[in-house]
């Protein structure tokens, strides 16, 4: 593979959040087994970026260099949990009595929202990054997630895949009973009609989200976004009360905003988690799980084995 002359100009980051990790963690393994798949899979040079605990931190390294055998080289830096959790304090404080399930201790509230103030964390000559999380297996070219930057409409700040299971038909509930609308019902094809979701929408999921920080730096909409008052109108209006941090926020955007998110398909974050099904949905269950585009990533989410 020989990189063409604008392929060059390019950024490759990779966001990876590392936190509260102890020897037995099966994330220390996830990490090590996620970088390893990476090296191994990416046909461009990426630069990983860690957000770590001090005591993490040490785990990371020594996983790193347990993956960095022959001639293999990786290029990274660690970020400090708390100081970044400090640059995010505002969105952290408007989002967590909406969407985390019980508020309030130390930089814990802090990693579910990482994503959304990535822009005052990462370096400003970074415009464009990939927050992953650590239960991952890339079936294929991570340069193909990158590619889907070049997708974007013109509005978009953030690319998410759809959530795959009925979790948000179930929180809309209240809401859908008074309304008609096709918000929380299934979806098949997530590429076509970006904006109105007519057919259905499933929600996002967050285990891999591409961001266009340079946009989302520029952006007069965001800072408006992340206000209370914005949150709390788009929470009252549909009766949501959630537990799954970003993502819930980006559901209700791209209800209420959806120029500001791109869809990825489904193949960009195949969630493997069947919890729902055996929590009230048996029946429709596979109707929100099906995914029938080419997988590039498998996301082995609430600590669902990944057949590899
Ligand atoms: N994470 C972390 N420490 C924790 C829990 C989570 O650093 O104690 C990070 C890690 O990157 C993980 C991500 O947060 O991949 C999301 O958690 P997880 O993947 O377990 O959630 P799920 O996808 O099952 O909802
Ligand atoms: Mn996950």
């Amino acid at each position: 593979f020989l990189p063409s002359a604008p392929h060059n100009s390019k950024e490759y980051n990779i966001w990876l959040i590392f936190t509260k990790v102890t020897n037995v963690s099966t994330l220390s393994y996830k990490f090590r087994d996620l970088l390893h798949n990476l090296l191994n899979v990416s046909s461009v040079p990426l630069r990983f970026n860690i957000i770590v605990d001090k005591g993490s931190q040490t785990i990371a390294e020594n996983q790193i260099s347990e993956t960095l055998y022959g001639n293999k080289s990786m290029v990274y830096s660690f970020y400090d949990i708390e100081e970044s959790a400090k640059k995010i304090q505002d969105i952290v404080e408007v989002m967590t009595p909406h969407f985390s399930s019980k508020p309030g201790t130390y930089y814990s509230d802090a990693l579910f929202y990482i994503s959304l103030g990535l822009y005052r964390i990462a370096p400003q000559s970074q415009h464009f990054a990939i927050l992953l999380d650590c239960d991952l297996y890339f079936k294929k070219d991570i340069a193909l997630l990158f590619n889907e930057f070049d997708r974007f409409k013109p509005t978009a700040l953030f690319g998410l895949a759809p959530e795959l299971t009925p979790v948000y038909r179930h929180i809309l509930h209240m809401y859908k009973a008074k309304h008609n609308t096709t918000f929380g019902e299934f979806y098949h094809d997530n590429n076509i009609s970006n904006d109105v979701h007519p057919k259905g929408f499933q929600g996002y999921n967050t285990g891999v989200v591409l961001i266009n920080l340079g946009a989302q730096r520029k952006s007069l909409e965001f800072p408006k976004l992340i206000l209370n008052e914005s949150v709390q109108a788009m929470t009252s209006k549909y009766r949501f009360r959630g537990h799954l941090g970003d993502q819930d926020f980006y559901t209700l955007v791209g209800y209420e905003h959806p120029h500001l998110i791109q869809t990825l398909n489904c193949g960009f974050n195949r969630q493997l988690c069947t919890w729902w099904r055996d929590h009230g949905y048996s029946s429709i269950f596979a109707d929100y799980f099906k995914c029938n585009h080419d997988v590039v990533v498998l996301h082995g989410n609430c600590n669902t084995r990944i057949p590899k």
